[in-house]
Parts: C-alpha cells; structure tokens; sequence
C-alpha cells in the first residue's frame, strides 16, 4: 500500500500536471486519496493545484469534517465523498475544469457515444450528469447512479469527475477525457462525427482484456 507521504507527492505532482495541461485554472479543481477506514487525504480550498505542497493537503472523514491540516477541506469534497461510497472499489478520485469537455456540455453534445477506438477500449462512453450548483452537496447526487456504472463522466456545465485505482489512475484518465474532448470539439466544427460500428466496438471491447484496462466499462442504455 502507498505511503501517506507518497500519496501526498502523487497528488501534488497530479495537481501540477493538471495545471500545466490546462485542466483547471487559478484555485479550480480538487484531488483525493482514501487513506483508511473513514479518512481521505484531499486538497483544501484557495489553495492552487499548479503549485501545492504536500503540507497544502488535509485529511477529512466521510462526513467531510476535516481532521487534520491548515485551511477547509475543498467544497467539492462531497462529490468525492458520494463517489468514494459509491464505489469501494476506487482509492482515488480527480475532479478538473477541462475546457473542452465543458464545452461540449454547454452545447449539449455527448460523449457517451462511441466514436474514437482509445476512448472505447480505456472508459467506454463518458456520460454527462444533471446540472447541480458547484460546490454544494447536490454535486455529490448527481454523480451516484452513474458513477457506479463508469469511471469518468462529464458534470453539467461544470467540469469532469474520474475514479481510479490509484491517484494516477484516475488523473490520467481525466487528461484521456480532455483528449477525447478535443477530437469530438474539432470534428463537431467541421460538421460531423462518424460514429464506430457494432462489429468494431465488440473487436474493441475483447481487447480490453488483452491490453490489461481494469475499470468500469460504460455502455449508454439502449
Ligand atoms: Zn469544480
């Protein structure tokens, strides 16, 4: 198991990749590790992910009381928190900013279909949660039903959430989101976007396994 001081470098080297890469400006954006039964390690509030120190970093519990650490535990806390119980599985959970995947939610287009090979293999579709009020607890509900089915989805005019099984798990899917974000933006402004066929996504979906992606596979209800 990681170290509590290593958890505290991943995640600040996590917070300045995030920075650097665009996926959050000024003070935005938050990171969290479960570090034991009923304590998480997460950023706090005011403080920029570009240039955080591990020392910057709080320990909160599952009611999102913090207890240990300067500062408040980050308001956007309990949407961790409502992933975290949803999801045993996941030690780590990203949430950035990344304009392009916000753009694409603003203009009510979805990346819940399937159209690019890697983002079929990695994630599957990424689906868009309701619309909630940033920073509230209302951001945790949105996220339950369908965190439990993926590990990456988009939140309604406001940013990105991902789940991994480690810290760079999960902040490296968040940069694959934004990447894919990217592609979708530019061919839905050159007027079109070519969806994959059935036989392909199966071909896709099989090598899952021989690749070793581990993880939720998300697949829109039909
Ligand atoms: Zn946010």
């Amino acid at each position: 198991m990681t170290s509590e001081s290593d958890l505290r470098e991943e995640i600040c080297e996590a917070g300045r990749r995030m920075y650097a890469r665009n996926l959050i400006a000024a003070t935005d954006g938050n990171l969290s590790a479960r570090i034991g039964e009923d304590r998480y390690l997460c950023t706090r509030s005011g403080v920029g992910l570009g240039d955080m120190q591990a020392s910057d970093l709080v320990i909160a519990d599952a009611a999102g009381e913090k207890l240990e650490g300067d500062g408040k535990v980050s308001s956007e806390f309990f949407t961790h928190l409502a992933a975290y119980e949803e999801r045993p599985d996941v030690s780590a959970v990203v949430h950035a900013h990344p304009p392009k995947a916000v753009a694409l939610t603003l203009a009510g287009l979805s990346m819940e279909e399937f159209a690019l090979p890697e983002l079929v293999v990695s994630l599957g579709g990424v689906p868009t949660t309701a619309y909630a009020t940033p920073g509230t607890k209302e951001g945790g509900e949105v996220i339950r039903e369908l965190i439990r089915r993926c590990d990456a989805l988009l939140l309604d005019r406001h940013g990105a959430l991902t789940v991994g099984n480690s810290v760079f798990d999960a902040y490296l899917k968040m940069e694959k989101v934004e990447h894919a974000a990217e592609s979708l933006f530019a061919a839905h402004l050159l007027g079109r976007v070519r969806m994959m066929d059935e036989g392909e996504i199966e071909r896709l979906l099989k090598s899952r396994a021989a690749y070793g992606v581990t993880g939720k596979h998300f697949r829109p209800e039909t």
